[in-house]
């Protein structure tokens, strides 16, 4: 039965980074929107699963290439003393990361969210969607107090795993070509009481243990933000987790980090059965890396803060869209006519099977485009998507899946069904020329000649 009827213009489902901003754009459009979340908070993988820091919003020689409402998000953190905005990476993997306040983003969002008119629907999961001609006419959401049926114009799928979609009957694809495996799901934690000097110092003494580009010339006087390698303590302790190397990032705390070594595999994040392990698998891992921590230098005193409230899943359904990004439009710094967002993040694949992690850089000006076309589902007319499950190939999913592409293409998203609805158009009609003016109005950078 359902006991409570919603109407609204546009509905987001999913309150991760790409939700937001999503439901940020369309509210602030004029559109009637509504966020829908299944967890009691916002901000997805960042604040759920402990993902930090955002990265990047930089090419690899430090030119910003993503701002827009992310950036604004940024901006009112550091006013609030809640991120130092963007810092060097000490890890060499990126230019610039951007640390951030978890518990601040969580609550600051909310007012964002509340200024653009936007309703927000928390502990509410979406587990039915009706179709008419093509059309979602509505979905259903579980809550405590009863099943709550929501009618609207457009809707946007910010699920991270294309639920809504999937739900809807548009093409879903997950994986990579042949045995279908995604990347492998991590559990991630904070320890404090970590000495930080020294272990800046051991990686000056020791730069063989640590990762080849890390920024050694400049660490002396660079306030440490991340640290990868350990490779001979790694290797050592043997434990029973299929990973080379030690990563981790400092703060928000002055002696806190945040420790990305886990490593979960095999599992579908789509597939109760084995999610419930990985959780099982991830806490268990945890544990020892925890312990295993506590040998290296600096880390004496630290001990285990806090834990993900679930584990972090870097890849599971994504669209099979109007356009397929692909490895080599990303590598090639492809130019797209409806570019609606770019970045500058590299190729980052965490083996599905193996120990490492396969990186490739993108050429060029260093940044790639982001076509409209990758948003919009097939078969399925009032439905865009945006964040990690829009269309690409598993190679490109390995860059565009970063926090804050997920803003960027999140904001195309609600900015294209504020468009969508004003018109009474369906996604597909919006003119990518109109989407890119108002894209930019609003703070996008969508060209190399863009600045902020
Ligand atoms: C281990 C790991 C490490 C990472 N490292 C970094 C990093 O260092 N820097 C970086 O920038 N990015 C990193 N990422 C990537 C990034 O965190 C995610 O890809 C990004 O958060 C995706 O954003 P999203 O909004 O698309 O999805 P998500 O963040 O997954 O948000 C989806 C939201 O939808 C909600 N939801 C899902 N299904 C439903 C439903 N049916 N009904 C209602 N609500 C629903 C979820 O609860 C969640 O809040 C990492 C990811 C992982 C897993």
């Amino acid at each position: 039965m359902n006991s409570t009827w919603l109407d609204m213009d546009v509905v987001v489902c999913g309150g991760g980074p790409a939700g937001i901003n999503a439901a940020l754009a369309a509210g602030r459009s004029g559109a009637k929107t509504l966020l829908i979340e299944r967890y009691g908070f916002l901000g997805g993988m960042s604040t759920i699963a402990l993902v930090y820091p955002w990265m990047t919003f930089h090419t690899v020689e430090g030119k910003q290439v993503i701002a827009g409402i992310a950036q604004e998000i940024v901006d009112r953190l550091q006013a609030e003393g809640a991120s130092p905005g963007h810092v060097r990476d000490t890890v060499g993997f990126v230019n610039r990361i951007t640390p951030y306040d978890p518990e601040i983003y969580k609550i600051m969002i909310f007012d964002m969210l509340r200024e653009a008119g936007v309703t927000v629907l928390l502990h509410s999961f979406m587990d039915e969607v009706h179709t008419v001609d093509h059309r979602i006419s509505a979905i259903e959401i579980t809550t405590k107090s009863g099943r709550f049926k929501i009618t609207g114009k457009q809707f946007i799928d910010t699920t991270g795993d294309a639920d809504l979609a999937h739900l809807s009957g548009a093409p879903c694809l997950q994986g990579r070509d042949g045995d279908k495996l995604t990347q492998p799901m991590t559990m991630k934690f904070r320890m404090r009481g970590v000495n930080l000097e020294k272990v800046k110092q051991y990686m000056l003494d020791h730069p063989d243990e640590f990762y080849k580009k890390t920024p050694f010339a400049e660490l002396k006087d660079l306030p440490l933000s991340g640290v990868l390698g350990y490779y001979k303590h790694w290797q050592a302790a043997d434990l029973p987790i299929n990973r080379d190397q030690v990563l981790f990032f400092t703060g928000p705390g002055a002696d806190e980090v945040l420790v990305n070594t886990t490593r979960v595999q095999g599992l579908d994040a789509t597939n109760v059965n084995d999610l419930t392990e990985a959780e099982i698998l991830g806490r268990k891992q945890v544990r020892m890396v925890a312990d295993f921590m506590k040998t290296l230098p600096g880390f004496e005193q630290a001990s285990l803060s806090s834990v993900g409230a679930q584990i972090g899943v870097r890849e599971s359904r994504r669209i099979d869209g109007l356009y397929t990004l692909q490895l080599d439009d990303v590598i090639q710094g492809k130019v797209f006519h409806d570019c609606i967002a770019r970045s500058g993040y590299p190729i980052d694949i965490h083996d599905p099977s193996g120990k490492g992690v396969t990186a490739a850089w993108v050429k060029g000006d260093g940044a790639y485009d982001i076509p409209y076309r990758s948003l919009i589902p097939k078969r399925i007319e009032n439905l865009l998507v945006a964040g990690r499950c829009i269309s690409t190939s598993h190679e490109a999913l390995a860059t565009t899946r970063l926090t804050p592409s997920c803003m960027a293409t999140g904001q195309a998203a609600g900015t294209a069904a504020g468009i969508a609805v004003k018109h009474g158009i369906a996604p597909s009609e919006v003119r990518y020329e109109e989407l890119q003016v108002e894209l930019r109005k609003a703070g996008a950078l969508l060209h190399n000649e863009d600045k902020r």
